[in-house]
């Protein structure tokens, strides 16, 4: 062990409070400060050649030009952008982030946004269109999350972490109403998104964390143990984003009903998927609106629901609930004001897409291409198990996390990365995962994700002396104790993304 290593397991044992005390500190010793500061900028020049692959390729602008450009020249550049990054995605390279992508679909989307581009939801008056478009986005998705005969509502927004947002914001107005907490707490499992810590941030709610037992899905007795007179809602993933377990939501939701609390199913990833899934027959535990404990749901429609980027809904079990996400203002000279999610303004064009992709889907197109990802990950998830090297986490569905006990998984997931995949890095567990879409549905992506993820093992196994490029950044991110300078580092990284 290097003394350097030694030093951090030290770290690594002690109070978390006194670590991020110990930080502050030592940051403010100006040497040390000064030597940070120096080698966040060494590993940013690093990063910069890969994060800015355009500069001096392509006209860049940090004023308004002069004369405006022509239209032909932008189109051009965009199209020169498009032919670098489109094979990536569309070859089933990435990880999730293109669910559907088949080029009649793409242009069928292009077009309704054509036609809808200038609308704007918050405008109802100059466009019903939009609203209509919304109302039947949000009655469609209830109705297929088992709220059918219930007075399930909702609202569209901008993207999942917009929709958890929304109503954790939603629980503490509400309990803060009706029963007067002011100091809110809410339960979520560690594997649960960073939304909502982001809505923990942004709304003084504090988080009270669970932890998951060994197939990655939440500990019911711990929640019952968390539950305090501040507890405003609990919260389950069906699935989760890390190792795509589905959280035991029956128990919780009872548990939260039993309490009085609210509880948040999260499926922003598997709203559109998991309903489809138990009708071919999948095993599905229950997880919507079908349980009386759940009081809210999430589901992006901008995921498996195939629309455009920029869509997702937030569900209520009741319009009452409903009622403390919405914002109103009585008193502003701009006139009475009243908008149901964080945006003023918002895009009735993307409406209008997530409405098309779910009307000419259908719920047969929902079927058939469910049936595909399944199949592709089951394909994937056998093929991983195969590997003596590798184990695949849990019993996911389409979300296949594997990770080693013998070898460095992060090199592994290097070595990937040179053969052009792009999956996810993962940490506590050191792990990688490949959210399974329609990408990797196509004739050939499984069987050539599983022979170059066979050759990179092997390659990991036969130079245990290689470094690998960023597997030691994710060895240090995900063990270094001082948070505090990780966080650091991420916030230099977002820097780098605005640097022209
Ligand atoms: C993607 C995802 C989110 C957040 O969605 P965005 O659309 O990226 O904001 C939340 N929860 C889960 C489980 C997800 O997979």
């Amino acid at each position: 062990m290097s003394w350097k290593d030694s030093f951090f397991s030290l770290l690594g044992k002690l109070n978390p409070r006194f670590l991020a005390f110990a930080e502050r500190q030592m940051k403010n010793i100006p040497g040390v400060g000064k030597k940070i500061d120096e080698e966040y900028a060494g590993i940013m020049a690093g990063l910069e050649s890969s994060a800015k692959p355009y500069k001096n390729k392509f006209a860049a602008f940090t004023q308004i030009p002069e004369t405006g450009r022509s239209h032909a020249e932008i189109l051009r550049d965009m199209e020169a952008m498009r032919a670098q990054e489109e094979s990536h995605w569309k070859d089933g390279f990435v990880s999730g982030a293109v669910y559907h992508g088949d080029q009649e679909h793409i242009d069928f989307l292009n077009q309704v946004y054509a036609i809808n581009s200038q609308s704007n939801s918050l405008h109802a008056d100059v466009w019903p269109s939009a609203t209509k478009f919304e109302a039947e986005i949000v009655a469609m998705t209830g109705n297929m999350l088992g709220g059918a005969g219930l007075d399930v509502c909702g609202t569209v927004s901008s993207g999942g972490t917009e929709s958890i947002m929304l109503a954790m914001k939603t629980y503490r107005d509400q309990a803060r109403e009706m029963k007067g907490i002011t100091k809110p707490e809410m339960i979520v499992p560690i594997t649960a998104h960073a939304a909502f810590d982001k809505a923990s941030q942004y709304f003084n709610i504090k988080t009270v964390h669970i932890p998951v037992d060994e197939n990655f899905r939440a500990d019911v007795n711990a929640a019952r143990k968390a539950i305090t007179a501040n507890t405003i809602a609990l919260v389950g993933s069906a699935p989760s984003f890390p190792h795509g377990a589905i959280d035991p939501i029956s128990e919780l939701s009872e548990l939260a009903r039993e309490k009085h609390i609210g509880f948040h199913t999260d499926a922003c990833l598997g709203g559109f998927v998991l309903p489809w899934a138990e009708k071919l027959g999948y095993p599905v535990p229950p997880f919507d609106f079908r349980l009386p404990g759940v009081t809210s749901m999430s589901a992006d429609t901008h995921k498996y629901g195939y629309a455009a980027k920029g869509t997702s809904v937030v569900l209520y079990r009741s319009q009452d609930l409903r009622h403390f996400q919405y914002y109103t203002s009585t008193e502003w000279p701009g006139g009475l004001y009243f908008s149901p999610t964080f945006a003023g303004s918002r895009p009735g064009a993307l409406s209008a897409a997530c409405w098309a992709a779910l009307t000419a889907i259908g719920a047969q197109g929902y079927l058939s291409a469910t049936g595909k990802i399944l199949e592709t990950a089951a394909a994937i998830k056998k093929g991983i198990r195969e590997i003596p090297e590798l184990h695949v986490l849990g019993d996911p569905l389409f979300v296949v996390a594997f990770a080693s006990d013998t070898i460095n998984v992060y090199k592994v997931l290097d070595y990937m990365s040179h053969k052009n995949w792009s999956l996810n890095g993962l940490h506590k567990p050191t792990c990688v995962h490949l959210c399974v879409t329609l990408r990797h549905a196509q004739p050939g992506v499984a069987e050539r994700f599983l022979n170059d993820l066979r050759e990179a093992v092997q390659h990991v196994k036969q130079h245990p002396q290689e470094k690998g490029s960023m597997a030691p950044v994710y060895g240090m991110a995900a063990t270094l104790p001082l948070r505090g300078m990780v966080s650091d580092l991420l916030k230099k990284y977002l820097d780098l993304i605005f640097k022209v």
